[in-house]
């Protein structure tokens, strides 16, 4: 029996949602979110407006509260990454608006990384037309922890740019992992896509215009093909539409066949961000 055969029963795509806590500045005593359940898997979301249905009910695979932290996130998320040690094409997308904690969940802040095995090569260059990304061969485990550093340095340099950048792009970090269990010899070849997802905010089509206007009809569009691509796995539909856009292009190979794919979707408690809330929730539950 193959290492996480078990988990397998549950299927192959899991749909995982992480409300950010209230931050310094915001108002302690509002939050949108009325209720975690404590199995973990339901959430009620209150609109804060008057009447019957002010409170809607969202059940998930996995609901993380705002107490919920980076180690109890990997915790939860470990098997599925182990699950590159079999074979496994694994995704991880981080879904939401801008300010929702996506970056937070995906950047591992607050964790201490553990060296759970060893890499020992990845030669694998194949043809690439992504714009602004680099290949680069590592050959051990601290080749990885430096590339993940300098990634999070070149962030920090300019982080208002960056900012403004990253919630209008999609950021892709993927780890091919050619390897050798170390007691049977088994040799595996896996990889491992963390993938920071543009802010998932409707633009107001009367305040922008021109370039930004296009970009943000790109981003909604991208967003709602990975959506269908994902709906379609989800279905065990005949054909799944990963021709729509770029995104789903890239990432063709390790979405469906032998993949795994969590979606873990962010949502921010403030009063202010219920349409979005709403938005990112409906969004979750129709690729379910
Ligand atoms: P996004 O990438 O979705 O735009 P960020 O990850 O940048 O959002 O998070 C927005 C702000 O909220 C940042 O200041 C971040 O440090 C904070 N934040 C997000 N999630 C958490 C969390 N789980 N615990 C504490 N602070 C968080
Ligand atoms: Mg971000």
């Amino acid at each position: 029996m193959l290492f996480n055969e078990v988990l397998d029963l549950k299927g192959k795509i899991r749909i995982y949602c992480r409300v950010r806590p209230i931050l310094p500045g915001e108002p302690k005593d509002q939050s949108t979110v009325d209720y975690v359940g404590e199995n973990g898997s339901i959430l009620i979301v209150n609109s804060l407006r008057k009447g019957k249905d002010s409170k809607k009910v969202f059940s998930f695979d996995k609901v993380f509260g705002p107490t919920v932290s980076q180690e109890q996130i990997y915790t939860n998320i470990q098997p599925l990454i182990r699950s590159v040690l079999d074979g496994y094409n694994v995704c991880i997308f981080a879904y939401g608006q801008t300010g929702s904690g996506k970056t937070y969940t995906m950047s591992g802040y607050d964790l201490n990384t553990k060296e759970t095995w060893d890499i020992y090569n990845n030669t694998q260059l194949n043809g690439l037309t992504v714009p602004d990304a680099s290949w680069v061969p590592v050959s051990s485990t601290q080749d990885v922890l430096d590339l993940i550093r300098i990634g999070q340095k070149n962030r920090i340099v300019g982080p208002t740019a960056f900012n403004e950048r990253s919630s209008r792009s999609h950021s892709i970090l993927t780890v091919h992992v050619h390897g050798k269990e170390l007691v049977s010899g088994t040799i595996f070849k896996g990889s491992l896509n963390l993938v920071d997802l543009a802010g998932s905010e409707r633009m107001d089509k009367s305040k922008v215009q021109g370039d930004r206007l296009k970009e943000a009809q790109y981003i909604n569009r991208s967003l709602s093909a990975l959506g269908d691509v994902i709906s379609a796995l989800a279905q065990k539909s005949t054909h799944i539409p990963y021709r729509n856009s770029k995104l789903t292009q890239i990432l063709q190979n390790s979405l469906g066949g032998h993949a795994k794919t969590l979606m873990l979707v962010h949502i921010s408690p403030e009063p202010d961000a219920i349409g979005e809330t709403l938005s990112t929730l409906k969004f979750a539950e129709r690729v379910a």
